[in-house]
């Protein structure tokens, strides 16, 4: 058949626009990484052809015996990985997943118990918005003012005013490890599941770098594209007297045919996940990330959100700094570093503009970066942050940007 450039000149030239972009530039959005190509290559496979509605062994379709054994090959792996019970690896995508286990577990109308969108949380926790926030009644904690530290007090407390279904314990912005026995021990005394979401820190998990929730809580829900490193899409992990439960929810519940392409690049990355050189590579994003926060707490103006960070990625909080949320994302793009901005708690500035910027070490680490390298894009994002970087500094810059991006090339295999 014809070529993808053959068929569609425009698609492929924009796919080459973006991969120059990624390879050009110092990706430190905290929710990206790099798939490997063996991941690439799986999801890139003849399994996107192919209709397995059901599960291994239990499909309404015929022909199913291939993927069966690699969806078989997914779940034994990542259950291997985390020490669950139970996992179930067909959510489309970390929002399924949580709206097929919450689905699993709740009525709608039952309540739940999550961290505050505006304080970390993500919209699947109860944003009113969202799905969560529609069909459930919810309530939402918080960090405290003086240290932006998970207020489990307030957790508490909800959870006896409001007797949730459910708790939910995870976040999209927050650098700090979660006391998940302290959630269970509250989830415990009014009668509530407890949820956790380790999209975000998943890969720290599987490293053996962050505490595992898989012992404490009653379901975990994760992405399997951020820290964890592979192809975009959800996973379920669960005790195994829920697994009847969760499955009939993913399916028919939640979702038709499942991806198999996708469980497939999946596979390949739990593979990759249980090696010396993936926990060495999330060592890298630790260390990373710390150099970051040592740097910016060294800069005026920038305050760093807990005063540091346990994990991947770092809040920089620009409450105190001339430069807002939006002007300081685009001084960074400027210079080839690309963030997000975020609304820090009790943000003074509206959420579109924010007063916070999110970096996430992730990305760079798998492309190779080490300490010397964080410690050089710590100090040129800390120099581009000054509100009176001049344009020739910020030309400065991105010469050292592009040294950086040299010494490390991404996916030297693809010719785009
Ligand atoms: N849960 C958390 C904690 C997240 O941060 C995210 C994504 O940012 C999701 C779920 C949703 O994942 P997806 O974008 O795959 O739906």
């Amino acid at each position: 058949g014809r070529s993808l450039l053959q068929t569609d000149p425009e698609v492929h030239a924009a796919i080459g626009r973006e991969l120059g972009r990624q390879r050009d530039t110092l990706e430190m959005i905290a929710s990206e990484n790099f798939a490997p190509l063996a991941v690439m290559q799986a999801q890139g496979s003849v399994l996107t052809n192919k209709y397995a509605e059901g599960y291994a062994g239990r499909r309404y379709y015929g022909g199913c015996e291939h993927v069966d054994e690699i969806e078989t090959l997914a779940i034994d792996r990542l259950k291997a990985l985390f020490g669950a019970e139970y996992a179930n690896v067909q959510p489309h995508s970390g929002a399924q997943a949580n709206a097929a286990a919450m689905a699993a577990l709740l009525e709608p109308g039952d309540t739940i118990l999550g961290l505050d969108l505006a304080h970390g949380g993500h919209l699947t926790h109860g944003m009113k918005l969202n799905f969560s926030g529609r069909l459930y009644n919810v309530a939402a904690y918080h960090v405290r003012a003086e240290d932006h530290r998970v207020d489990m007090e307030e957790v508490e407390r909800l959870a006896r005013e409001r007797r949730p279904k459910l708790i939910v314990a995870g976040w999209s912005a927050y650098p700090r490890h979660l006391d998940f026995a302290a959630f269970r021990r509250i989830a415990d005394e009014v009668g509530a599941y407890l949820m956790v979401d380790m999209a975000h820190f998943a890969g720290l998990v599987a490293a053996g770098l962050h505490p595992s929730p898989v012992p404490h809580a009653h379901v975990v829900t994760s992405t399997t594209h951020k820290t964890l490193g592979g192809p975009r899409g959800g996973v379920i992990l669960a005790e195994r007297s829920l697994a009847k439960k969760l499955n009939n929810s993913v399916f028919p519940g939640q979702q038709g045919g499942p991806l198999e392409h996708v469980i497939a690049g999946k596979a390949v990355a739990f593979k990759l996940a249980a090696e010396p050189e993936f926990r060495e590579r999330q060592e890298r994003t630790l260390q990373g990330a710390k150099i970051l926060a040592d740097r910016f707490l060294r800069e005026t103006g920038i305050g760093v959100l807990t005063g540091g960070t346990d994990v991947h990625l770092v809040l920089a909080d620009l409450r105190e700094s001339e430069l807002d949320g939006k002007q300081a994302e685009d001084r960074l793009h400027e210079v080839g570093i690309t963030v997000n901005r975020n609304a820090v708690p009790f943000d003074p500035r509206p959420p579109m503009i924010s007063s916070g910027l999110r970096f996430g070490t992730p990305a760079l680490a798998a492309r190779g970066f080490g300490p010397d390298d964080f410690a050089e894009v710590a100090d040129i994002a800390a120099l581009a942050l000054r509100p009176d970087a001049s344009a020739a500094d910020l030309d400065k810059l991105s010469a050292r940007v592009a040294d950086l991006t040299a010494r490390h090339p991404l996916y030297p295999e693809l010719t785009a």
